[in-house]
């Protein structure tokens, strides 16, 4: 049977709703109708550093296998619905909708789909691309989310991690979400899920902020244990339905190796390059560097809400040879890193250079003028300028990864510590 494959994409605004629960919504209209599910749903993190982003950027997909002849009452079914649901009012809200039949996916709407989570793209390619592979598309209110929606059905999981998600009850929606403290530390003892709770700042990380509909969304390396984990978590209050996504979150595959000269505005960049400067730090906070990649130099920035960071930022030293992972942005300076995570990789010494003893009198001596050597002024004795004293003195830091406090993380970001879910994606 073929499969119809259904995208969805920006049904949000700052004030509401969730293209996930959208996409759970559908997900239980359509397999009531008697679809069945060819693979997991997916929820997809797009670019984050992209500035038409409405909360978390996140598309989603249904993969279904429809009798033929249900596919005309299908489509109505989803066009219907995220009409209904989607936020009104809202300029920067533009549903999108896309559907395809076909067993695979063609390899150049793959790669559309990976330039979403990794750049900026625009709507024109997005319907050039639909138009030629013969997708439907429907728009509302301008819809740039066709732009999410394609990538969602496309966008190659090869190391997916998964979240489990409850959705509230609508007469809930803006209110404060009602969840049993001790069961989420509970969960946490399990190991079973990942980003639960951020133990320096006692933050809850299962549940959002906003009013939107997540009650709360647990995260794990497999779909079994996500949904095990969300099972253990107790609410006091009604949930509407739950399902559990495929997901791009906590993979870093919004981030692509560069080289400096290959910066562009909107990216995400791993740099490997040597501190070409020593850290200043703002009165705000903020740590300021230099990275050179043995070619060209390129301001990174460690702003105050990356927390620790900024302490390994600070101790840096000119010479030392890092990798960088952030955001490029385009500031006044020119084109700037916003450092989301950094790979001490090697530490140059750190000396400190005093005037050599005198081997006559034991005293200490003096410098003789700029690359004049060092002289005793009790003995007369004189000493080339090699005789200097180097005192090696400990660095503050060590080889290491180093990352972002956690509220300062993004959804696409892979946690230092989350060594279980594989290798990075590479491209
Ligand atoms: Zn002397």
């Amino acid at each position: 049977m073929p499969v119809l494959r259904v995208g969805v994409d920006d049904t949000d605004s700052v004030k509401g709703m969730c293209t996930t629960y959208v996409g759970a919504v559908l997900e239980r209209k359509l397999l009531s109708m008697g679809c069945r599910k060819a693979e997991l749903s997916r929820l997809i993190r797009l670019n984050p550093n992209c500035p038409f982003k409405t909360r978390g950027n996140a598309a989603v997909s249904l993969h279904l296998e429809v009798p033929e002849e249900m596919v005309e009452q299908v489509v109505k079914t989803v066009v219907k619905t995220v009409e209904e649901l989607y936020e009104k009012g809202y300029e920067n809200t533009q549903p999108g909708v896309v559907f395809y039949e076909g067993v695979d996916v063609p390899e150049e709407w793959k790669r559309f789909a990976f330039r979403a989570v990794r750049e900026i793209v625009s709507l024109d390619d997005a319907l050039t691309l639909a138009e030629k592979h013969g997708a439907r598309v429907f728009m509302f209110n301008g819809g740039r989310g066709v732009i999410g929606a394609l990538a969602a059905i496309a966008l190659p999981l090869t190391n997916p991690t998964y979240e489990a998600i409850a959705y509230r009850v609508r007469d809930n929606w803006g209110t404060v979400r009602r969840i049993d403290v001790n069961s989420v530390l509970e969960l946490v003892r399990t190991g079973l899920s990942f980003d639960t709770y951020d133990p320096a700042s006692r933050e809850i990380r299962i549940t959002p902020h906003t009013p939107c509909p997540v009650l709360a969304g647990v995260r794990s390396a497999s779909a079994e244990n996500a949904v095990k984990a969300l099972g253990i978590v107790k609410f006091h209050e009604e949930i509407e339905l739950t399902t559990v996504y495929a997901t791009n979150q906590a993979t870093d595959m919004h981030y692509v190796e560069s080289k400096i000269s290959q910066l562009r505005p909107f990216t995400n960049a791993v740099i490997a390059g040597t501190v070409a400067s020593n850290p200043s730090t703002t009165q705000g906070g903020h740590v300021f560097f230099k990275l050179n990649d043995g070619r060209d130099t390129v301001t990174c920035a460690v702003y105050a809400p990356t927390g620790g960071l900024r302490k390994v930022a600070s101790a840096l030293m000119p010479g030392d040879e890092l990798t960088v992972m952030g955001a490029v942005k385009q500031k006044p300076q020119g084109l700037t890193v916003n450092v989301e995570k950094i790979e001490v990789k090697r530490l140059v010494e750190h000396f400190v250079l005093r005037p050599p003893l005198c081997p006559g009198c034991g005293r200490r001596t003096e410098s003789a003028g700029r690359e004049q050597g060092y002289r005793c002024r009790r003995c007369g004795v004189k000493l080339p300028s090699e005789a200097v004293e180097k005192t090696s003195v400990p660095r503050k830091i060590s080889p290491g990864i180093y990352e972002a406090a956690i509220s300062a993380r993004r959804h696409l970001t892979k946690p230092v510590g989350l060594t279980y879910l594989g290798v990075v994606n590479s491209q």
